[in-house]
């Protein structure tokens, strides 16, 4: 880990992901203790702001509810070590001002290396010219230099390949780290653990025993007058291509050499590589209506009036490989849904017939957020004098296991991470090329590029999705309970 001498520059100090995100968890890693004994930040953004000004905004969602004398100390500290500078993304004598800012920082530095982190909370658009300037303007001649950069990584793969490639004239693998925020999940670290650190889970982990697998994720509200930008990616985009299909490629990994960086993301590639891309046929779209008191999607005014833009898509993978041939692997997600959920459901195989009539099936189910859990739903013997099974649970709620732990947040960890120089938790450049291998021809379609637009099925607000949902997942092979399952609610919050 960088220890000190360490200069992290966040470019889009202004925006939503500096000020929810980067600030917050910065903040988080500082009051415990992680960053470098005399770390510095340093915000950069066109808005012409004075110090007061930054501080409120890049402080103002750090969370203190009770207003924690010793949090809002802490807060007043952290202020101190932060400056910003303003400036464009295009001209080199912008970077260069930077860089001088940098130094007279760095002044007092007492020897050693001088690194420097530039953190890109920036659109797209600028991604490039920025990483450019940096690297000509900014670069630090001794020392570890990093640039982080957020998704979107492309639109499609061709576009993936030309950002990957011009960033590349820049920067090395080494020195990148790319953000998808899932991986920095502590269920979604876990995964790791579950499955090679528990031999009763690896043994069941494959055809022989798992029928089909869910990775969900719902959201329980629409885009509510912010619908601009998300009318341009569609849920695939913004939700499946990444999140889900990183979830996925760990959980279906063979067995990593060690936990070295490099050796986990050698395996996740190779069990991504074994999936074709990904059919019309098994692709399910929709797009929320109005519904209880609640506008539709098209009722958005910042969203074109005739969009067909998915706001809901479930897809299904399949991995040709020996383990998981015939699984079928159903990524969905949704706004304006139900609930709020990230989960996974692994549903294994029915029992043998013979002595049980339908019973439940297993399932394990791994809840991403919120609340973190892992839960096996299993049949167990009616307690009394009968002989029936019930279905009914193993359950690993987080928070009642482990009561005094703080669970990072996702940002934070992979922060820390990169201050660290590990890439286990970044997507490397040869994920992201088969990432969209197998979207692009579906992303195409939906777009309209080989012909009419696909038009989405719609779903009223609030409910789990388009009615042909549980069709399409019955059709690969999922079953409901046999008996109606209910969670004793009186023992958890
Ligand atoms: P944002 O608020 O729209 O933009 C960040 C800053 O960039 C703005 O404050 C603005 O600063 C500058 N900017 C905005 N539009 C620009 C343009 N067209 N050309 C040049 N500069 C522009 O974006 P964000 O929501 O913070 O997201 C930043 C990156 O993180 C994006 O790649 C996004 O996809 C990704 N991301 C965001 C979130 C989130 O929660 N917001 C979550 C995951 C990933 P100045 O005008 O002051 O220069
Ligand atoms: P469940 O309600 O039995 O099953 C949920 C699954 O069934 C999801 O895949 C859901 O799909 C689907 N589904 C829901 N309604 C359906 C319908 N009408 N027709 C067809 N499919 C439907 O949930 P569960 O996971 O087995 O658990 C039941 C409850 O107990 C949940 O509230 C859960 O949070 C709670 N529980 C909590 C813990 C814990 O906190 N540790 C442990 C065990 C259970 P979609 O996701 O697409 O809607």
């Amino acid at each position: 880990q960088l220890k000190d001498n360490t200069i992290v520059i966040v470019f889009g100090a202004s925006g939503d992901l500096a000020k929810k995100k980067t600030y917050p968890a910065l903040f988080g890693l500082y009051r415990n203790g992680y960053l470098p004994k005399d770390i510095h930040i340093v915000g950069y953004a066109r808005t012409k702001m004075d110090d007061a000004e930054y501080h409120k905004r890049t402080t103002g969602y750090i969370k203190n509810p009770d207003n924690d004398p010793e949090v809002t100390a802490k807060i007043e500290e952290f202020k101190k070590l932060s400056t910003y500078v303003s400036g464009g993304y295009e001209d080199a004598p912008s970077f260069q001002n930077l860089t001088k800012h940098l130094e007279s920082i760095e002044a007092n530095y007492k020897g050693g290396d001088v690194n420097r982190i530039f953190y890109l909370a920036l659109p797209p658009s600028v991604f490039v010219p920025v990483g450019k300037h940096v690297r000509d303007n900014c670069y630090s001649s001794k020392g570890v230099n990093r640039i982080i950069i957020e998704k979107p990584f492309g639109k499609d793969l061709d576009s993936c390949r030309e950002l990957l490639s011009s960033l590349k004239q820049s920067w090395t693998e080494d020195e990148t780290f790319r953000i998808d925020h899932y991986l920095g999940k502590e269920m979604v670290k876990n995964i790791l653990v579950l499955r090679f650190a528990n031999v009763a889970m690896g043994s069941a982990w494959d055809k022989n025993s798992v029928s089909n697998v869910q990775i969900t994720f719902k959201e329980p509200f629409g885009t509510e007058g912010r619908g601009g930008y998300f009318d341009e990616f569609g849920m695939i985009r913004d939700v499946l291509q990444n999140h889900l299909l990183q979830v996925l490629s760990i959980l279906t990994m063979e067995r990593p050499v060690s936990f070295a960086s490099e050796d986990i993301r050698d395996e996740k590639v190779k069990v991504l590589r074994c999936i074709p891309p990904i059919e019309r046929k098994d692709t399910l779209l929709g797009q929320y209506v109005a519904a209880n008191g609640k506008p539709g999607y098209l009722d958005d005014d910042t969203v074109p009036k005739d969009s067909v833009c998915p706001t809901f898509a479930a897809t299904t993978l399949w991995i040709n490989n020996e383990r998981w041939e015939g699984v079928p692997f159903i990524l969905k997600a949704g706004k304006a849904l139900n609930e709020a959920k990230v989960e996974i459901r692994v549903q294994f195989k029915d029992v043998a017939q013979g002595i049980f009539k339908d019973v439940s099936r297993n399932e394990l189910v791994m809840r991403i957020q919120p609340s973190e859990a892992v839960y096996l739903k299993m049949n167990t013997k009616t307690p009394g004098l009968n002989f029936r099974a019930i279905p009914t649970e193993m359950d690993l709620t987080y928070k009642r296991r482990f009561t005094d732990t703080k669970i990072p947040e996702a940002y934070e960890a992979l922060i820390l991470d990169a201050l660290k120089g590990d890439h286990s938790n970044f997507v490397r450049d040869d994920e992201l090329d088969v990432a969209w291998k197998i979207f692009t021809p579906i992303l195409h379609w939906i777009d309209g590029k080989d012909g009419p637009r696909p038009k989405p099925a719609p779903y009223p607000y609030g409910s789990r999705g388009p009615k042909e949902l549980d069709a399409y997942i019955a059709k690969l092979g999922y079953k409901r309970s046999a008996e109606e399952y209910s969670w004793p609610t009186t023992s958890m919050s």
